[in-house]
């Protein structure tokens, strides 16, 4: 067993050259690396990829006893033990992919004292046996990894996470330092909470990736608009797509590699080897780009992904971040591209709205949805919104996203969202954008006869605007939560639409750019 000495950065700065080759801390690993060893709780909030691991790593091997990391992405357990033992750490985890035999070992590693290191599980870390087998030797300090869990508000809840607060009352001299990559002000207060880290040192890094560059279009053609995008942009580049469904991913990522780019599919229905392979190739390869679903992502760490594209919403800003997050870690520039379209603007909010959640989950998780969709439907500055979503605050636009670059024309729509709600209304707020775009544009189909909505006194009022004018003010009213999507796509006018509807309140809208190319199957619902 070692001592602290009184000043343990010179240490410090030998092991981290010594075991990980690196010549100096990044940002402010080095003032946490130093509060942890002198035995202070601490709270890092960094942005993925920015380097937490070190943060518990390093001071694990500085301080006596063995560093105990908590961590819920088993996934990854065995991976990040055998890169730390290629380094020559003496890692091992607990969790429950382990043999009852190799779970014997590591616990008799435990007691000998000859780990520095230990990743567990929070299932595992909770049970009696655990507990008491930790109370029996020397740890040196606990390292809550991906700490947002603990909290209902953030993205990936888990309740296990909960039970966490036993480490406080049971260790109450050993040092805990909570590490997310996510957390906004409810979340920070849930981990202050249960892991009682009132008092404790926050560090809190800037969340914003400069060398990112974030775009949202209007989605007309994905795959051909997709197409478009690596051709003029990244041709050759390695990159990820995000897909929502395995169907999408295998559609896209066969439709790629007959325009003749290099993609491989990447989600759970694959076969472990598929999916190695493709992980490998995208890994060891120039130029892959991974069709996937977001079982892609988590723990890979390559540097030079030059962009991130999502051809669906993804469920939160959080998921956005983190998604878009993957490209870029070299620091050179690189794209994060989204396209989304009225269609899933429906389909996300009738999800929501049918899922058998708990009333309580749905507020939240129709919450986050909401910031998504503000920031997806956005006329200002897209960093500043992303970074403000996390607590942070950008002084001036940044000249690096498209609204920066390009601006869109927004005007005053109030007249027309009134239209366009009053046809949804007026024709019993249940009918899908479609139907509502041919009775504003006074279409006389066949379904607008059937329902005698031709006799409507809406029915023409909107003949001034073109199919894509409405369709993109009925897809900013369903964003921005004017119109509800319920059973079969059809929209209904909500409370807030109200102060709209009586002239109360006004609605500025951005004209999207874009000229339409509406798809055959979206006019069709
Ligand atoms: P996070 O857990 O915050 O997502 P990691 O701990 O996985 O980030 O680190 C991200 C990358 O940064 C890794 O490739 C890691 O090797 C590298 N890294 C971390 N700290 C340093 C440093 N001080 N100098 C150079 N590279 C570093
Ligand atoms: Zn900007």
């Amino acid at each position: 067993m070692t001592t602290v000495p009184a000043d343990p950065m010179p240490r410090a700065l030998t092991l981290l050259k010594q075991v990980w080759g690196y010549d100096a801390f990044r940002g402010v690993q080095g003032d946490i690396v130093r509060t942890v060893v002198d035995g202070e709780n601490a709270l890092v909030l960094m942005p993925t990829g920015g380097g937490k691991s070190l943060c518990y790593q390093l001071p694990s091997l500085l301080r006596p006893g063995v560093g105990i990391v908590v961590s819920p992405l088993i996934a990854l357990m065995k991976d990040q033990v055998d890169t730390l033992r290629q380094l020559g750490v003496r890692a091992a985890f607990l969790n429950s992919t382990l043999s009852l035999q190799d779970t014997r070992d590591v616990e008799s590693d435990l007691l000998a004292g000859n780990l520095d290191l230990l990743y567990v599980a929070p299932e595992r870390l909770l049970l009696p046996r655990t507990l008491e087998l930790l109370e029996r030797v020397h740890v040196g300090l606990f390292a809550i990894d991906e700490a947002h869990c603990v909290s209902q508000w953030g993205h990936d809840f888990r309740p296990e996470y909960q039970g966490l607060r036993v480490l406080p009352e049971r260790f109450p001299y050993i040092p805990r330092v909570a590490l997310t990559a996510t957390a906004d002000d409810r979340t920070r207060a849930d981990i202050l909470n249960v892991l009682e880290l009132r008092g404790a040192r926050q560090f809190v890094s800037s969340f914003d990736r400069p060398n990112i560059q974030y775009r949202v279009a209007n989605k007309e053609g994905p795959k051909t608009q997709l197409l478009d995008f690596i051709r003029a942009e990244h041709a050759g580049d390695a990159g990820i797509v995000y897909c929502l469904s395995r169907k999408s991913v295998e559609e896209t990522a066969q439709w790629l590699v007959a325009q003749g780019i290099d993609a491989v599919p990447y989600h759970a229905g694959l076969s472990p080897r598929e999916r190695g392979s493709a992980q490998d190739r995208f890994l060891n390869e120039e130029g892959v780009i991974v069709c996937a679903t977001v079982a892609f992502g988590m723990g890979i760490d390559k540097p030079n992904v030059r962009f991130v594209a999502h051809l669906d919403l993804p469920k939160s800003m959080e998921g956005y971040y983190q998604e878009t997050g993957r490209a870029g870690r070299d620091g050179l520039p690189s794209t994060a591209w989204m396209v989304y379209g009225l269609a899933d603007v429906v389909n996300v909010r009738r999800m929501l709205a049918s899922s058998d959640a708990p009333e309580e989950v749905k507020r939240v998780e129709a919450a986050k949805l909401d910031a998504l969709l503000t920031y997806c439907e956005a006329a200002t500055c897209r960093r500043q919104l992303l970074l403000a979503y996390f607590g942070e605050e950008y002084p001036q636009p940044c000249g690096n996203c498209d609204v920066c670059l390009n601006p869109p024309q927004v005007r005053d729509m109030t007249r027309e969202a009134q239209m366009a709600l009053s046809a949804a209304i007026r024709s019993g707020n249940r009918y899908g954008a479609a139907h509502l775009t041919d009775i504003l544009l006074g279409r006389e189909t066949e379904k607008v006869r059937a329902m005698n909505h031709h006799a409507l006194p809406t029915f023409g009022v909107g003949a001034a605007h073109d199919e894509k004018t409405w369709r993109g003010v009925l897809r900013q009213l369903v964003s921005l939560g004017y119109l509800a999507a319920g059973e079969h796509h059809g929209l209904s006018a909500t409370g807030k639409a109200r102060g709209l509807l009586k002239g109360e309140t006004t609605l500025v809208l951005r004209e999207d750019t874009l000229v339409p190319r509406v798809s055959k199957r979206e006019r069709e619902r």
